[in-house]
């Protein structure tokens, strides 16, 4: 791990303990909330819960992770900074003024239905009462599937192993930007991948992977093992014990940057499979790779959504638009101290945002522009969008590490 990572990572742990037993933390939580309206409405986002951490983190995207012990730790520290552990329909109740929350709210959300929240997740949030969300891509519910992220990741691991040159030539023309930073040294291949994802269709991705399987030979251990998802039994026996489920596109695909008919497909379609599958209404949307726009919005409110989530590291407002709402993604590293062990007065600070009262972390905006009237497979919703931070992390879905931020600027 890079120096600069390790001695920020050491920063927020020392002033994390300084700000918890000074005082600071209270008074932090207390400005958050008179700034929120009176009351604090914070999302948090996982992806992955994990029995085996250390095992896991030698073969998956790190910032996907987060152990099922810190995973409960989470909760129990969220409970003792005051929240109330909510749904995400109280939560858009209190912010559209419809219900008044005597506390404030803590959301837990999952995006993408990985197999491992049902396993490890599920039973920590039953047992202490929890309400959570899991956002489902639904073309991958009931098959082997497993995401482009995932498999990109796992492909560029192979890559790297067997010392492997890619032979250019017979790669997509994007390939390079992808490998290139990789290969030099200059990115590590999560960095690189999460720069990578949000600026190509899923069609590049898809054929990344299928030119990249074909060099490297084919065979069964170029698709990754684990990020299986769950099938549709188990979304309904968790939906039966009351945890909510919305839509994330049926193929896990950024909508800005695709075509007017794939955007309403890919909505109306993952909200009709969970419907039809699990006998509930579906109302809740997570944008992919935390990308919306107003056209995206407009299919949304067009369709019977009352929210969508982003993945903006920014306090949400009483009176704020329930289709982008902010969320705090977290993983297992945004808890580690200063000696590499579970940190509780970090964990706090995380949840209390205090580094985001304090500027030290960039949110990334997900609002893109979107060249949505162009026909499908149009080369102008293939070409890279403006992003406002290419190289900070934690604001994206895939997420490397909480702590690269490259321009320091405070949530507005
Ligand atoms: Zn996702």
């Amino acid at each position: 791990m890079a120096t600069g990572k390790v001695l920020r990572r050491a920063v927020k742990a020392a002033a994390a303990g300084m700000i918890h037993y000074s005082g600071m933390r209270r008074a932090m939580a207390a400005y958050r909330r008179s700034q929120s309206g009176g009351r604090r409405i914070l999302i948090v986002s996982y992806h992955r819960v994990v029995s085996d951490f250390t095992g896991e983190l030698q073969r998956s995207i790190p910032g996907l992770l987060i152990s099922q012990e810190t995973f409960r730790r989470h909760l129990e520290e969220a409970h003792a900074a005051g929240f109330e552990l909510a749904s995400i329909g109280d939560a858009v109740d209190v912010m559209n003024g419809r219900r008044v929350a005597k506390k404030d709210l803590c959301v837990v959300t999952f995006d993408d239905g990985y197999r491992d929240v049902y396993r490890y997740a599920y039973p920590v949030l039953k047992q202490m009462g929890v309400p959570a969300i899991t956002y489902l891509p639904t073309a991958f519910i009931n098959t082997d599937k497993r995401f482009n992220h995932d498999r990109l990741f796992h492909l560029l691991r192979r890559v790297q192993e067997r010392r492997f040159k890619p032979l250019y030539d017979s790669l997509p023309a994007p390939a390079l930007q992808l490998l290139g930073p990789i290969l030099s040294g200059q990115k590590t291949v999560s960095a690189s991948l999460d720069d990578f994802i949000g600026e190509h269709p899923t069609r590049v991705l898809t054929e990344i992977i299928d030119a990249l399987e074909q060099q490297l030979g084919g065979g069964a251990d170029l698709l990754p093992e684990q990020g299986d998802v769950m099938n549709w039994d188990e979304v309904r026996r968790m939906a039966r014990d009351g945890f909510e489920f919305g839509a994330h596109t049926l193929g896990h695909t950024v909508l800005t940057l695709e075509p007017q008919e794939v955007v309403e497909r890919e909505i109306l379609e993952s909200k009709r499979a969970i419907e039809r599958e699990v006998g509930i209404t579906v109302k809740d949307f997570a944008y992919c790779n935390g990308w919306y726009s107003d056209e995206v919005i407009r299919v949304l409110s067009a369709n019977g959504f009352r929210s969508g989530v982003t993945t903006e590291d920014m306090p949400n407002r009483i009176g704020g638009d329930p289709f982008t709402l902010k969320r705090k993604v977290l993983w297992e590293n945004f808890s580690l101290g200063l000696l590499g062990d579970y940190s509780s007065s970090l964990t706090g600070c995380q949840l209390d945002d205090c580094f985001g009262v304090l500027g030290m972390s960039s949110p990334v905006p997900g609002k893109r522009p979107h060249f949505i009237s162009g026909p499908a497979g149009g080369n102008q919703v293939s070409s890279a969008p403006v992003r406002a931070s290419p190289t900070s992390l934690n604001s994206n879905e895939i997420v490397v590490g909480p702590e690269t931020p490259t321009n320091i600027q405070e949530a507005p």
